[in-house]
């Protein structure tokens, strides 16, 4: 079937598309969380000649649609993600249609939109309005722009200009305490070596910055350009750093300052969490994500930096950006992708279906659900709480045997899925609350699964 034929029949395929989606979506909190079958894709090959839009639907419902996880729904625990909430689902599906790619100006309205949704995502995390950025895949990709901004502010300070001619003879070192897998994996990308990130040490009973031992190590390095990585909700214990004093120490040191707060920015909703990211409007880039707190799809970060420029100078394709006063950028100079998919559009309609309140409600009840389950396990004499619960996630161990054996045992009864985590180098269990759909039954419904087990034991 040509692509002309194709289209054709699109008001018929339309109607069946969005009677599976609603089943879907509705089916979801019933359905086994993780896969648990084999992946045998074999049987399907490239056609020579394709059959068109129809045939592939049906295909991907018969072969495909079985193995997907239920990680949308309400009792995925794993990693720290979101289930796509009605208006972002609504936009992503419209971002398809309209296809526009949103790499320069000129042509649409889309990079103006992205303006926008930036400036109500630094409303809503109550950001100064001098942080300027742009929207990327991802907590990672967000990272990643945090360390290259870093470099050439390092490479700047030593006279050299990284973007333009590479490392030359400049000298630079990262510290970080509790960094995100990530954040290693940036500086690898970014030049550094993922091994070459000084390991600062935690406070007791912690996992945030010791600020004391960071001074010793800025202290120790006088003849070095330095980054800072700071944990803004740690992924385990949900430890946040001392914002205010780092930005002080970074300060007399020349140092930049990138905070990562994936997740843990959003504490900033909550007024009685808020004083744990004092100090934010000080660092020099933020990392956050929206496709988890926020429940928009994948894939959606945030990159904001106070020097915007540093952001153009490390990522301008072409002529080398001319400060005109123009408030519109090209995003292609903003970040590291040229052709760039519509991704504010759901950021955006999700603002505007729940505002500010819809999302504070969002993390509040999150955050009781996690409560609720460390005060059960605290009881419990099957299970160790490893750490007290502060935000989202809850941090556990069996009493007995390991947690790996555990772990697979819970997930693979289907009712519930969790990931594991290292608490104080030891194997431990998280339990990550972040999707809308969550209800407090289904926190009931993970404490019936811990029961079972412990019954097991
Ligand atoms: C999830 C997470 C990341 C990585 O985010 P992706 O969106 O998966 O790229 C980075 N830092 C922290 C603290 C996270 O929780």
């Amino acid at each position: 079937m040509t692509m002309h034929q194709d289209l054709s029949q699109l008001d018929q395929l339309g109607p069946q598309l969005d009677r599976w989606c609603l089943e879907f979506l509705q089916a979801l909190p019933q359905r086994t969380v993780a896969w648990q079958g084999r992946p045998d894709l074999k049987a399907l090959a490239l056609p020579a000649r394709g059959d068109g839009s129809g045939v592939a639907l049906q295909q991907f419902m018969a072969s495909i649609a079985p193995g997907l996880s239920a990680s949308a729904g309400p009792r995925y625990f794993g990693f720290v993600t979101g289930g796509v909430t009605p208006a972002a689902l609504l936009a992503d599906r419209l971002v398809g249609c309209i296809d526009q790619n949103v790499s320069t100006c000129g042509d649409s309205i889309a990079p103006l939109l992205e303006q926008q949704t930036i400036a109500w995502l630094r409303e809503l995390l109550l950001l100064p309005d001098n942080f300027e950025g742009i929207l990327t895949t991802g907590a990672t990709s967000a990272n990643l722009l945090g360390l290259l901004c870093g470099r050439q502010f390092a490479g700047l300070a030593q006279g050299i200009d990284i973007a333009a001619n590479g490392f030359g003879n400049s000298r630079i070192r990262l510290y970080a305490a509790t960094p995100h897998a990530s954040t290693l994996k940036s500086a690898a990308l970014a030049g550094f070596g993922r091994n070459n990130v000084a390991a600062v040490a935690t406070l007791p009973n912690s996992e945030a910055m010791d600020t004391a031992d960071l001074a010793r190590q800025l202290e120790a390095a006088p003849d070095c350009a330095k980054i800072v990585i700071a944990s803004v909700g740690t992924v385990t214990g949900t430890y946040f750093d001392d914002l205010e004093t780092i930005a002080d120490l970074c300060q007399r040191h020349g140092a930049w300052l990138h905070a990562d707060g994936a997740f843990g920015l959003f504490a900033r909703l909550l007024e009685h969490k808020r004083a744990w990211t004092q100090g934010i409007e000080r660092v020099d880039s933020i990392t956050t994500d929206c496709h988890k707190w926020l429940n928009v799809p994948y894939d959606c970060g945030l990159f904001l930096t106070r020097h915007p420029q540093l952001l153009q100078q490390t990522c301008a394709v072409a002529a080398p950006y001319l400060d005109t006063g123009d408030s519109n950028p090209a995003p292609m100079d903003r970040g590291i992708e040229n052709s760039r998919r519509f991704r504010a559009l759901p950021v955006w309609m999700s603002l505007l279906a729940y505002g500010r309140e819809g999302f504070a409600d969002l993390v509040a009840r999150n955050c009781a659900q996690a409560a609720k389950l460390a005060s059960w396990i605290d009881q419990s004499a099957a299970y160790h709480l490893l750490a007290p619960c502060r935000l989202n996630v809850v941090v556990f161990a069996p009493a007995t045997g390991e947690s790996s054996a555990f772990l697979h045992k819970l997930n693979l009864r289907g009712r519930v899925f969790l990931t594991p985590g290292v608490w104080k180098g030891k194997p431990a269990v998280r339990a990550a609350f972040s999707n809308w759909r969550t209800r407090n039954a289904d926190v009931d419904i993970l404490l019936q699964e811990l029961a079972a087990l412990a019954r097991d034991q």
